[in-house]
């Protein structure tokens, strides 16, 4: 049991996880930058430590400086938001070791997740579709790969077990270059992640990204909270996300999720989650799970009520979730616009100092950033700035709402992708809703924000 959390992260998740704690009742302890001094939430903590100078390597990685925070200040518990730690099985192991509550799953649980090879095994043996692929890790015979490539057909994708944040993948189309691409991978793989595990799987050509939303706690119960469809995507990055997800059968989505909160008791994993799954063709396909609380997860918030963050400490202080399925009501429509300091067309990063900020308001509408006028960002990190939401009971009602607020937000003094979602609000693609994750980087090739950028 725990009074106290650490937060060892930075920007609107520390934020997000600093006000959940505080309207529990527990006292917080923000580990910082040099660079982050200035934050919202570290103003706001009970205690704050700086950990380091600006480059994450030198701060918000650095395992053993944060649990000896987490000792000094008295914290029994470390929150790791998303990136940075969150899915470091060592850094949970260290925590567990250290007699502190990781707020995430266990550490066994995290390293099964977080190996797709062992991860997809797993889903496999609970029922959950996966992308068919070779079975498991690759061999290391020449003879072998390419029969393994031939049963399972080309276009095919070369993936890094260890892999994440869209590295360590390629597509191969033709049998003649599978052999070069397999080492490749499997070098860039041991480099990168320190595990040269390889393995293939068909590659779908136009695909949604659709997600699974999961809490489960330690005393048996698991819970799907619906779905989230993240389709608009450049660079495989994330820029806008949507629930439900339009033009998907409930009895589908319903289906998926059951699996899903059964996976989760199969293999002992607790906290909150997220499956996420390739839909093409009218199936599902699973690629991984990340095994944190996502960017995302406000989308999932306005339409099930559920505060995720409040139930992730739950869970970590052993009490049992708060509802259970039979209570989870699906209520209308929400959408995300992730608002990052970039050049809107070019998204070249663009830090610097915040002269003006004003957040919108209004019925349906919930605002998730660290930003004020005056606050300075850093170019150490991660370009996002906020995240602005609305929701509506139906996805007209809540598109509506989202072009009003982006038409009062304003963020001056730095350039940020505003710009952007007002273009894609009225994109009729988007508007029609079921985009693959293609739309937007077929989009910006094709030229169609020229107009926009010239005013
Ligand atoms: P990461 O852990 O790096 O995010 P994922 O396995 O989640 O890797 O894949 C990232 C993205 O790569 C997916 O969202 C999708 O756009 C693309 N991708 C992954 N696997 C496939 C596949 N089998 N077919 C087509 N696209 C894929």
């Amino acid at each position: 049991m725990f009074d106290t959390v650490l937060i060892a992260n930075r920007g609107e998740i520390a934020l997000r996880v600093l006000r959940a704690c505080k309207a529990l009742g527990l006292k917080t302890v923000a580990v910082h930058s040099e660079a982050d001094a200035t934050l919202r939430h570290v103003a706001l903590a009970d205690q704050a430590i700086c950990i380091g100078p600006a480059p994450s390597s030198k701060s918000y990685l650095c395992k053993g400086e944060i649990i000896l925070a987490a000792q000094l200040s008295g914290a029994g518990a470390i929150h790791p938001g998303y990136g940075f730690l969150s899915e470091s099985a060592d850094f949970a192991e260290m925590v567990e070791n250290a007699g502190l509550s990781f707020i995430g799953p266990s550490s066994a649980a995290i390293r099964l997740m977080g190996d797709k090879v062992s991860a997809k095994r797993a889903m496999t043996a609970s029922g959950v579709p996966c992308v068919p692929g070779s079975d498991g890790a690759l061999p290391e015979s020449s003879v072998e790969i390419s029969a393994a490539a031939e049963r399972v057909g080309y276009p095919l994708i070369v993936k890094a077990a260890g892999g994440g944040g869209g590295r360590g993948m390629r597509i191969v189309r033709e049998p003649a270059d599978l052999l070069q691409a397999v080492a490749m991978t499997r070098e860039e793989a041991g480099r990168a992640f320190g595990n040269p595990t390889v393995y293939l799987e068909r590659f779908l050509e136009a695909p949604r990204h659709i997600e699974i939303q999961i809490l489960a706690d330690k005393h048996g119960h698991a819970i799907w909270l619906g779905e989230r469809d993240c389709s608009m995507q450049r660079r495989n990055q994330k820029i806008i996300e949507e629930s439900p997800a339009p033009g998907i059968a409930r009895t589908e989505i319903a289906r998926i999720g059951e699996l899903c909160a059964r996976a989760c008791l199969d293999v002992g994993y607790t906290g909150a989650g997220t499956f996420e799954f390739l839909y093409e063709g009218g199936a599902f396909y699973f690629i991984e799970m990340n095994t944190r609380v996502q960017v995302e997860h406000p989308v999932t918030e306005l339409v099930t009520g559920v505060d995720i963050v409040a139930e992730q400490l739950r869970v970590a202080m052993g009490e049992p979730l708060s509802v259970r399925q039979s209570d989870i009501r699906f209520d209308g429509h929400a959408i995300e616009c992730r608002l990052n300091a970039e050049n809107p067309w070019t998204f070249a990063p663009s830090p610097g100092r915040v002269t003006e900020w004003v957040a919108p308001g209004g019925p349906g509408v919930r605002v998730e950033s660290h930003l004020y006028a005056g606050y300075s960002i850093p170019p150490n990190y991660d370009s996002l700035i906020g995240k602005l939401l609305t929701h509506g009971a139906t996805r007209e009602q809540a598109l509506a709402r989202m072009r009003v607020a982006l038409e009062e937000t304003v963020v001056a003094g730095i350039d940020s992708t505003i710009a952007l979602h007002r273009e894609l609000m009225k994109e009729p693609g988007f508007c029609e809703g079921g985009i693959d994750i293609h739309h937007l980087e077929r989009l910006i090739e094709s030229g169609a924000f020229k107009g926009a950028q010239q005013v």
